[in-house]
Formats: structure tokens, C-alpha cells, sequence
């Protein structure tokens, strides 16, 4: 629809009854309309990287209604082809480190070449707390006005698994939009970044100098998973304290083996305020995408993701599937009694269940 479709159809609204405009029911009637367009009307719409059109099929994808759903699966499928040209890049760190404001940096960098940028975010803190620490609207303003780039909060969701496959979805859709360099957002606690590093090629862990791996909630697992370590905040009377976390950072990954990229991991400096050191970070990017596309890593990887979502998108409608059963629900909720009481073994509930439900499954 176009903008000033759209303000017709409000005109149209607001000409009823008393002349009043009620928002509820314009949002109401925009949200039909938009329902009304086509699989084709989307693709097509996608794919000449209109980001009205990309964001409304997001919609369709965070929808819980089915119709919806169904038409987001079909448009996935129908953009298909014109996926996976681009660099996925996960960035992780701690609330306070920097993230926001980095990403609005390397974004407008990136920009600057001729690139578009998409950023999308995974905070499971949205749906456990109703309160996001990433992705609020005022953040990147600068960035989401820019026409090259396409800028998503984090979906709302009850489970990770939900969230990251939306977000994933997401992904297929900005890279047929023609977003060559995709940028998923996390917070660097608990198990999203597991979930981003399955999705992404290239994982960024963002530090800030003078503070403890303790301190800023480091497991050695993420260090790991990292492909380049960035220490942000460099600047002013920081840069010494950012040089000295990059020693000892340096140190650290020195004793950890060679990662299957074929690539140790870098520990870099950079200021996301004074853009300084996202140049080194562009560049090493685009080094990494081209090394590890001659090496074979890069699709191997994509393709083991592939399987690895296969897997996990079969697992968790199972459950889903079981959870929802009603006759389970109430057995459940009597084996559970059970099982606390010490009248029940665990596992012998958990078989008894999964034979009920096996038997009651439709063919
Ligand atoms: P996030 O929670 O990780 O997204 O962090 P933000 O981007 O919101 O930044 C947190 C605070 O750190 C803000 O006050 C920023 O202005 C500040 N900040 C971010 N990057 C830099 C930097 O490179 N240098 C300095 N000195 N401050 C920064």
C-alpha cells in the first residue's frame, strides 16, 4: 500500500460517524488491507527490497495466528532463491558495553561502501521480564532512518526457540531484500547467544576495558564461540585500560585450540563514539567471509546450521504437540503430583506418558 493509499483509506475512516478518528479502528482496518495482499504482492516486494513490504512480512511471520503463519511459510519458500548472500554477524556483550552504539556505528560504516545493513536483535529478557534490554525504538535513530538500512526489535516470544526461529526467518527475508550484511543482536547472559551463533557466520564478542571477566558476565563458553574479541570504549582516559584487556585477551585465546573457521580469533580495540577501529573490524569481516568461502567453511557451516534448525524446529513441535494434547495435560498433571509424592519414578511416568501419547497420535 502506498503512503497515500493509506491516508485515504484514514481519510476514509475518519469521515465516519461524527467525524471522529478512532485509531483503533484505522489500525483495525490498515492491518485488513495489509492481510488482504498476496504471497506474490510480498515476494515481488521483498525481493525489489522495498523494507515497508519486508517489515509487514515480518509481521506476518511474528503473527500467532495461523493464517498469517501460513502465508509467512509461503513467502519464506518463494524467497528462497534469493537467500544467502550475505554475512551473518552476531554481536554479543554485556547491557552497557556498547552494543547499540556500535552497531549504529559499523552500520552507517558499512553503509558508507554501498552496503545495506540490516539489524536484528534476540532478547529472551522480552518475553520473561515484558521489558526488552535490547531493541527499544530510540535506539539508532540515526541508522533506522537510513534508507540502506533495515532496523527489527526482538521478536516477543514465550520461548527461545520461538524467538530465534523468527529471527532466522527473518534473516532468509532481509537477505532476499538484498541486505548483504546482517547484524543479530544479543545480550551476552544466559542462552541466546547459543541460539545467535547457530544462525550467524561470524560471531562478535564486544568487551569494555577495566573490567574482570567476572564482572562482565563472561562464560568461557562465549570467549569461545567468538570469532573476534572487540574491546570498545578505547578512547579518552580509557585507551591504556583498553590496551592492556587486549593483552590479556590476546593471552587468553593463545591457549585456546584452532578454531574449525581455520581462523584464530582476533582481540581488536575500538571506540563505537569515536568510530575509531571499525575500519580493522570491517576489513577483518570481509577477510573472514573470503578465507573461510575458500576454505569450505562457510557453507559447511550454513549447511550443518540447516540440519541443526531442521532438528530443532522438529523437536520442539514434538513437544509443542505433546504439551498441547489435552488427555496429556491431565495425566500430567497427575503423574506430576505423583512423582513429587515419591509415588512415582520419573522416568517410568515420563514412558507411561509418552506411550499414551504415541497410541492417541493420529495417523
Ligand atoms: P548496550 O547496552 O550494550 O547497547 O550499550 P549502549 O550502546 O547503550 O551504550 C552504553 C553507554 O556506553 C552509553 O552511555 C554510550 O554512550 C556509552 N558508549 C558506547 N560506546 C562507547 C565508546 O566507544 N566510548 C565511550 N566512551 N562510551 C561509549
Amino acid at each position: 500500500m502506498s503512503l497515500s493509499d493509506k491516508k485515504n483509506n484514514k481519510d476514509k475512516l475518519s469521515k465516519s460517524k461524527l467525524g471522529a478518528v478512532n485509531p483503533r479502528a484505522a489500525e483495525q482496518f490498515l492491518q485488513k488491507k495489509k492481510r488482504s495482499r498476496s504471497v506474490e504482492d510480498f515476494v515481488k516486494g521483498i525481493i525489489r527490497g522495498d523494507r515497508m513490504m519486508l517489515s509487514q512480512a515480518i509481521t506476518l511471520i511474528e503473527s500467532t495466528r495461523p493464517a498469517d503463519q501460513n502465508k509467512a511459510q509461503k513467502i519464506i519458500e518463494a524467497c528462497l532463491p534469493h537467500t544467502g548472500n550475505s554475512i551473518r554477524v552476531g554481536i554479543t556483550g554485556i547491557p552497557g558495553v556498547g552494543k547499540s552504539t556500535f552497531i549504529e556505528a559499523l552500520g552507517k560504516h558499512i553503509i558508507a561502501q554501498k552496503k545495506k545493513v540490516a539489524v536484528l536483535a534476540i532478547d529472551p529478557s522480552s518475553s520473561v521480564t515484558k521489558g526488552s534490554i535490547l531493541g527499544d525504538k530510540t535506539r539508532m535513530i540515526d541508522l533506522s532512518s537510513n534508507q540502506s538500512a533495515f532496523i527489527r526489535p526482538s521478536p516477543a516470544g514465550t520461548s527461545l526457540g520461538g524467538v530465534a526461529r523468527k529471527t532466522r526467518e527473518t534473516i532468509l527475508l532481509c537477505e532476499a531484500a538484498g541486505f548483504e550484511t546482517i547484524l543479530v543482536e544479543t545480550v551476552g547472559v544466559g542462552q541466546s547467544e547459543t541460539a545467535v551463533h547457530s544462525m550467524v557466520d561470524f560471531f562478535l564478542l564486544l568487551l569494555v576495558p577495566g573490567a574482570g571477566d567476572e564482572l562482565q558476565g563472561i562464560k568461557r563458553g562465549i570467549v569461545e564461540m567468538a570469532d573476534l574479541l572487540a574491546v570498545n570504549k578505547a578512547d579518552g582516559d580509557r585507551q591504556t585500560a583498553a590496551k592492556r584487556a587486549q593483552k590479556e585477551y590476546r593471552n587468553a585465546l593463545h591457549l585456546m585450540p584452532l578454531k574449525n573457521s581455520g581462523i584464530h580469533p582476533k582481540v581488536l580495540t575500538c571506540s563505537a563514539i569515536e568510530n575509531k577501529g571499525l575500519n580493522d573490524i570491517w576489513k577483518l569481516l570481509n577477510d573472514f567471509q573470503r578465507l573461510t568461502k575458500k576454505n569450505g567453511f562457510f557453507d559447511k557451516k550454513r549447511k550443518e546450521q540447516s540440519l541443526f534448525w531442521l532438528h530443532e524446529q522438529i523437536g520442539n513441535g514434538l513437544k509443542d504437540f505433546f504439551y498441547k494434547n489435552e488427555a496429556i495435560k491431565k495425566r500430567l498433571e497427575k503423574m506430576e503430583k505423583e512423582v513429587l509424592e515419591g509415588k512415582r519414578n520419573s522416568f517410568n511416568a515420563a514412558d507411561e506418558l509418552l506411550k499414551m501419547f504415541l497410541n492417541k497420535k493420529p495417523s
